[in-house]
């Protein structure tokens, strides 16, 4: 019996483990030949992308309900290493520190926010990068009422004006009213960031935009200051300015998983392994590498982009032809050449934008709605536990764009 291993059920890992099994099940290829087997340390695959809302209640989907029908082994476990040479998973499970043989690998350990030697940012700064980090924030906001009052006890103020930090400081205000209630109390939210403006990685368009979002919503912006120091109490910003905050959001920068570091390849300035457009590792005989893990020119000249746009097809893909790769069967490149993006703007609406110039496709309540189909549809696999379905879900094509609403 051959095993492939999947590490990571996010965005790729979940749709590459489920596309290989699909690809087993088309060749008639059974468990007694190619085991696949998805390793995770949760047993939720978490709808990452959602963790900046008030409300997490639906943003988790139960793996064995979408591996189960499907007949993918589910290990949790904590990856602690991978041996290359003799293709062995390192992990540390409930019982005890263990070795998973391989014959194929995906890897798909995603990412996670980068925290650099502020002082006081890891003891009082809240994030949103995993669910339980957005539940922790949002049950400190909610907790607010009883803390003893001080000058920034309904003030928040979120680090990084990148489309993360613009998510969270857009939901905010509400989110800071919903605990006030009738308390006395003015919210007050405030976004800074380093580069000389807010939406940096947004572009020009857009960024007109989210300043009028963000003006309607009476969100303060601080563009251009470092942050030097954080405390129970605020932050103190490279001006010398001092914020009193009782609530601070750190939302600056993504970083791949570090076992990237272990494989043999010059990886990209996110940490990023290069793969080729059959999503294998460079130069690596049985290793595969996808989601925000991996890097290749996804349209042919752009890099394609740590996300769930990204991950998913690449899940896909990489699912389909580590199959065809252990089978000696020929595989198939990845293409897209599309790509959009659509930031979430609270109660003000959203925006989405078309191209890699991101030029505005609609703005508003319109935009609103293609982000609350993608982000409480699109992305989600089947959950009405039919194989078929779940199977057809994760053929390897190229999804069509996102419907706009207009
Ligand atoms: C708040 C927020 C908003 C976002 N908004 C958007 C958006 O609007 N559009 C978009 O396209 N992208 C967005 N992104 C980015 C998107 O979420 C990521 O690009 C995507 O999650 C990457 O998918 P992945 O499968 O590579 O990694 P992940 O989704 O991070 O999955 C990695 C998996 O690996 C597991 N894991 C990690 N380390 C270990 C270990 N050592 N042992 C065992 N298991 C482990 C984790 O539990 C997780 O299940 C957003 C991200 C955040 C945080």
């Amino acid at each position: 019996m051959e095993r492939i291993v999947v590490l990571g059920a996010g965005f790729a890992g979940l749709w590459a483990a489920i596309g290989a099994a699909r690809k087993l099940d088309e060749l008639g290829v059974g468990p007694d030949r190619v085991e696949v087997t998805l390793v995770d340390r949760s047993p939720w695959h978490s709808i990452r992308v959602r963790n900046y809302e008030a409300d997490l209640a639906e943003t988790r989907v139960p793996l064995d309900d979408v591996l189960g029908p499907i007949g993918v082994k589910r290990l949790e476990a904590e990856v602690t290493g991978i041996d290359f040479t003799n293709r062995r998973v390192a992990y540390s499970g409930p019982d005890a520190p263990s070795l998973l043989p391989y014959d194929r690998l995906v890897f798909a350990l995603g990412s996670r926010l980068a925290r650099p030697s502020i002082p006081g940012l890891d003891m009082h700064a809240f994030d949103v990068d995993t669910y339980d980090a957005g539940c922790r924030l949002n049950a400190h906001v909610a907790a607010l009422p009883a803390r003893a009052p001080s000058p920034g006890q309904w003030t928040a103020l979120i680090i990084g004006g990148g489309l993360t930090g613009v998510e969270v400081a857009t939901e905010m205000p509400g989110k800071l009213r919903a605990a006030l209630g009738d308390a006395p109390g003015t919210p007050r939210v405030i976004i800074a960031d380093r580069q000389p403006w807010i939406g940096s990685d947004m572009g020009e368009e857009a960024r007109a935009v989210i300043d009028e979002a963000l003006t309607a919503l009476g969100i303060e912006t601080r563009p251009g200051v470092s942050v030097a120091a954080i405390d129970h109490d605020g932050a103190v910003f490279s001006t010398g300015e001092r914020v009193a905050a009782a609530t601070i959001v750190w939302c600056a920068g993504m970083q791949a998983h570090p076992l990237t570091a272990r494989f043999l390849v010059e990886r990209d300035r996110f940490g990023r392994v290069p793969v080729d457009p059959f999503l294998k590792v460079k130069g690596m005989p049985a290793e595969f590498a996808a989601g925000d893990v991996a890097w290749f020119p996804i349209d042919g000249s752009h890099s394609c982009v740590m996300s769930c746009q990204h991950g998913r097809p690449i899940g896909r893909f990489a699912g389909h032809n580590v199959v065809c790769d252990l089978l000696g069967l020929p595989m198939l490149p990845l293409k897209i050449d599309w790509y959009t993006t659509i930031l979430d703007l609270g109660p003000w609406g959203a925006v989405c934008t078309e191209g890699w110039d991101r030029r505005v496709a609609t703005t508003g309540a319109a935009a609103k709605r293609t982000k609350e189909t993608i982000n409480r549809q699109r992305i989600y696999p089947p959950r009405s536990g039919d194989r078929r379905e779940i199977f057809e879900a994760a053929a390897p094509v190229v999804q069509a764009p996102p419907a706009f609403f207009r």
